[in-house]
């Protein structure tokens, strides 16, 4: 599935291409990821210039990023309008899921491409309403690796581990977890059932990082850590305000 998007390169993902194949594929990548960050510039300034937030949620496939939307929009509600882009290989399962619970979605169906990247974003900004909303998520394809190296003209990073996945997982995934500027330990519920799941542990893999991103462990069905996550969006929406004031735009710390 990684043959359209590039990511049979994976060990080249990497800004500075340690362990490229070859001097031309280094140079394909390069070129790939430029034209990559140019027009997730571009899309940060579209979105700066209406005043709108945007968040990539990252993590792997069923960590439970669509349940943390329909919480946070249950959270927020009369407080904060968002939508959310939906990235998927296959189907629109998500999306629908959201606009059943009344979120304002729009579908990006990938076919084989196992991440978003900003071409695919910018057209489905246009398919959204700016005016109505001050936070955008971007729900990004189920996928460890390759969507950390693409910026897509977010503003934040936002990583879930969920519990059933293991607490080593920042260890395991360098790339994505230095991307992240908070850290969602997800499905919290389960961790009785669990008990090999320690979220010190997760929060030690990625100090060892160097990534000082808060760490919130938190349970969409139970509602733990939800008031956290959403005190952190809205300390979030008002540092972009306050930037926004001084008219510099700003991309997250590791893309
Ligand atoms: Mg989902
Ligand atoms: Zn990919």
């Amino acid at each position: 599935m990684c043959l359209d998007c590039g990511c049979q390169l994976a060990p080249a993902l990497t800004r500075d291409f340690p362990r490229s194949p070859s001097s031309e594929t280094n140079t394909i990548m390069r070129d790939l990821l430029a034209d990559n960050d140019a027009l997730a510039q571009r899309n940060r300034d579209y979105l700066d210039a209406r005043g709108v937030v945007a968040i990539n949620l990252m993590s792997s496939p069923g960590a439970g990023k669509t349940a943390l939307l329909e919480a946070t929009a249950a959270a927020l509600q009369g407080e904060i309008n968002f939508a959310v882009i939906e990235g998927d290989l296959a189907t629109d399962n998500d999306t629908q899921r959201l606009r059943a619970r009344g979120i304002a979605a729009q579908q990006i169906t990938t076919g084989s491409a196992c991440h978003l990247d900003a071409g695919m974003v910018s057209a489905a900004l246009d398919e959204i309403d700016l005016n109505r909303i001050e936070l955008l998520f971007i729900e990004n394809v189920g996928n460890l690796v390759c969507p950390a190296s693409f910026d897509l003209g977010q503003h934040r990073n936002v990583v879930l581990l969920s519990t059933p996945e293991g607490d080593d997982k920042p260890a395991k995934y360098p790339v994505m977890f230095r991307a992240a500027d908070i850290l969602l330990l997800s499905k919290a519920d389960l961790l009785p059932l669990l008990g090999d799941f320690d979220p010190a542990r997760a929060e030690r893999c990625l100090r060892d990082l160097a990534n000082p991103a808060p760490v919130i462990t938190l349970s969409a069905r139970s509602g733990t850590g939800l008031r956290e996550w959403c005190d952190w969006l809205r300390a979030a929406l008002g540092a972009e305000a306050l930037r926004a004031s001084g008219s510099k735009t700003n991309a997250p710390a590791s893309t």
